[in-house]
């Protein structure tokens, strides 16, 4: 075998399983789609590379993926690091009420415990410092105090490095300064900086003040002998004697360069839509006819919603700042059962230039090119551009963020050789309605004029970066894909550790739990 362990993905799932079994003594090889970014290649332009194109990757292998489905986009990150480089660095442990139930009886909060907190260190988060607070977290405060619900105002930790001079002033009021961060060499090696309220953590920080993957869990897997091999993308994944040979095509000048590697072990880390997707082609191509037939099923799109408002008293600089520092929590379901918490948003201030150009950039491509058959360019218009045309007066924008406990009962599933989500809004609609009332009511109790985006009002399409799901933990594979361990039924040595294993929605953000649950997967196979 030319590898004991390949990992498939190096986000949340793939850095931690990798870094872990490299540490453990394990030869591991990270095979990653996307390619390695750094400040001198985070896309700004419209005519930069932003877009990872699942038909055509050898010609677009840019920074975030889009997936369109019929009342369902999925957004997330292409890249050495997956979504954490495009992540706006949320690192949030789920109440207890997200393992009542969905999950093996081996998996609760007390068992994962540890694992958060493991996760916690590597990735040293902490709330932004109270002399560093931004407008709109003086909003939420407010906003929450005004309906009664102070209580359940509470800063969120975030996986930024902030500078901890209590002395240090941040003016909103005035365009953030990159002068303003403090560079260092941190723990594991990596080149960082202090966060300097640049506000574009969704598309890529400058100052190295994210505390993403790539300068933390993959730089102690190469310290412990991994090997890494970005724009990879693995195509199929076939049992052989001893173990698995991984095809994959190189992605490399416009060509893709097919090619295998064999290990004794595999681990699927590819994402809730990677894994599940490369998991149903694997069965379609016959090389993993034996998984389950729950394949694909309890998909979730962890309740995400949006509503932007228009505050015109207040400026509050959306586009300054880290994307998210705070929450007002109905975790507890007291919102008529409804398990939910609401978010202040932020936006990078090119998003209105970036939409328009990328619309451009994607209508003038030639009638028939993967680019204009992939992007449906009317729906992407309606959910991107309809958002876009709200930020005139950004200085006075609250998007007002949200996720939630949907009903997780998406399909994802291949039709005509193309991934497709069969998604039923039916039973997640009182929660979708619950929000946005909430969100009403927050935003005009502090003077905003709520603007529900077309795409929900007129149509009940929702975007969601959080992902969720198609190879889920149950306790057999009538119930489930893989085990508690991550352990996928009828194979031995072939696991997923990410996203897709989550059986249902968690009502917060995902990557915390993500992280544990990799954590705990590394630790259960033995270093032998
Ligand atoms: C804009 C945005 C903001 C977000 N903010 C937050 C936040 O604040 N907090 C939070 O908790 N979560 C957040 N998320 C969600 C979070 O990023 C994901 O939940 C998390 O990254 C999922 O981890 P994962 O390991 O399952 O997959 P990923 O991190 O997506 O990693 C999967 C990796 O596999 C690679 N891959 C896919 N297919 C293949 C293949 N066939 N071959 C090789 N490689 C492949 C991908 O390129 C990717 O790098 C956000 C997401 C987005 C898009
Ligand atoms: S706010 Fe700016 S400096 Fe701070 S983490 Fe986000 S992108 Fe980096």
């Amino acid at each position: 075998m030319d590898f004991d362990v390949i990992v498939i993905g190096s986000g949340f799932g793939g850095a931690i399983t990798g870094c872990r079994l490299a540490q453990k003594g394990q030869k591991v090889l990270i095979l990653e789609r996307g390619k390695e970014w750094d400040k001198g290649s985070y896309p700004r332009a419209p005519e930069d590379e932003w877009i990872w194109s699942q038909a055509s990757p050898e010609h677009h292998h840019g920074w975030m993926d889009l997936r369109i489905f019929k009342g369902m986009s999925v957004i997330q990150g292409a890249g050495v690091g997956g979504g954490s480089l495009i992540y706006a660095n949320i690192s949030r442990v789920p109440p207890e009420i997200a393992f009542q139930k969905g999950w093996p009886p081996e998996i609760t909060l007390q068992s994962l415990a540890k694992y958060y907190d493991a996760v916690g260190q590597m990735l040293r988060v902490k709330p932004i410092p109270p002399n560093q607070l931004n407008p709109r977290i003086q909003l939420m405060r407010d906003a929450a105090t005004n309906i009664g619900d102070r209580g359940r105002f509470e800063q969120i930790d975030l996986a930024v490095c902030f500078n901890d001079d209590p002395n240090f002033k941040i003016d909103f009021n005035a365009p953030p300064d990159i002068k303003n961060s403090k560079s260092y060499i941190n723990e594991h090696g990596a080149q960082q900086g202090t966060c300097a309220h640049l506000g574009e953590c969704d598309i890529g920080c400058r100052v190295y003040a994210k505390n993403t993957l790539d300068k933390n869990y993959l730089p102690e897997a190469v310290k412990a002998g991994a090997r890494i091999w970005p724009l990879h993308l693995v195509t199929n994944i076939t049992p052989i004697d001893g173990g698995y040979r991984v095809d994959h095509d190189q992605l490399t000048a416009s060509q893709r360069l097919p090619g295998s590697t064999t290990a004794t072990r595999v681990i699927v880390a590819a994402g809730s839509i990677g894994s599940t997707e490369l998991l149903l082609r694997c069965r379609e191509q016959g090389s993993l006819t034996n998984l389950s037939t729950f394949l694909g099923r309890n998909w979730s799109s962890n309740g995400d919603f949006l509503t932007p408002a228009f505050h015109l008293f207040h400026r509050l600089w959306p586009d300054r700042g880290p994307t998210i520092g705070s929450a007002i929590s109905y975790l507890d379901g007291s919102d008529n059962g409804r398990v939910y918490w609401i978010e202040d948003g932020g936006i990078p201030n090119l998003l209105n230039k970036f939409f328009q150009g990328l619309m451009a950039h994607i209508a003038k491509a030639p009638k028939g090119s993967t680019l204009s058959q992939e992007f449906n360019v009317h729906l992407l218009l309606q959910h991107l551009t309809s958002f876009a045309a709200h930020l005139d007066g950004l200085e006075h924008i609250m998007p007002w963020f949200a996720q939630g406990v949907d009903a997780g009962n998406g399909v994802l599933s291949l039709k005509n050789g193309a991934l497709d989500l069969d998604w039923d809004i039916t039973n997640s609609l009182t929660l979708f309605e619950a929000i946005a009332k909430k969100h009403k009511q927050l935003a005009e109790s502090t003077g905003g004029i709520p603007m529900p985006l077309p795409g929900w009002t007129l149509g009940k399409e929702l975007i969601t970066p959080h992902a969720l799901g198609g190879c889920n933990m149950g306790t057999s594979s009538a119930n489930g894909v893989v085990d508690h361990a991550g352990k996928v039924f009828g194979y031995d040595n072939l696991y997923v550790a990410d996203g897709a294993i989550i059986p249902r929605a968690l009502g917060v953000n995902p990557s915390r739990t993500i992280g544990a649950l990799a954590e705990r997967i590394a630790s259960l196979i033995p270093a032998d």
